[in-house]
């Protein structure tokens, strides 16, 4: 090996300048050392070459790990408010079927309170009259339409009898469709 080339070698290991630039200044009319100089640069383009290959795929790969990152926690926070709105929807269901139990709760006692009242004035208890199609009565059944159950009125019609204190055959009543209640004193 002639000295000249020990020496780029030498810089070339020293980390200073470019081999195939010093083997192309010294290279003059030397075939071989020519032929050496444009491997060397040629060598050098694939290596740069290929370097920058790896680096674009090391930052498409990990744009793709960031990218799926993102769909991963966009996924679990699409689940957790999908969670929280099914709760809301539970804790809404559930006051309304409260509310529902408490209305029909509600319902119930009323239609009790009704049908004691139908008895105590002798009343159709499914329409009291009003209904032509009532298979109990077929429009029949106002207040009267049979006798009073004695038990119902007593607890229901007499007390307000006694407090209106006003006459109860109906003959008396003539002309006087809406007799002033006349309160005893207590
Ligand atoms: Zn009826």
């Amino acid at each position: 090996m002639n000295d000249a080339l020990l020496e780029a070698l030498r810089q070339q290991a020293a980390g200073g300048g470019s081999l195939e630039g010093t083997l192309a200044g010294m290279a003059g009319g030397d075939p071989a050392l020519g032929l050496l100089s444009q491997m060397l640069a040629h060598r050098e383009q694939t290596l740069t070459h290929d370097l920058e290959t790896q680096q674009q795929e090391e930052e498409r790969l990990a744009a793709l790990a960031r990218a799926g990152e993102e769909a991963r926690q966009l996924e679990e926070l699409r689940q957790l408010e999908e969670e929280r709105r099914q709760a809301q929807r539970r804790a809404r269901l559930e006051r309304l079927r409260l509310r529902l139990e408490g209305l029909q709760a509600e319902l119930a006692a009323r239609q009790a309170l009704l049908d004691d009242l139908a008895l105590a004035l002798g009343a159709c208890p499914a329409c009291w009259g009003e209904d032509p199609g009532c298979r109990l009565c077929r429009g029949r059944g106002q207040p009267g339409f049979v006798r009073p159950e004695a038990a119902a009125f007593r607890r229901l019609v007499a007390p307000a009898l006694e407090a209106a204190s006003f006459p109860t055959d109906p003959r008396t009543l003539v002309g006087r469709e809406t007799p002033e209640p006349e309160r005893r004193p207590l």
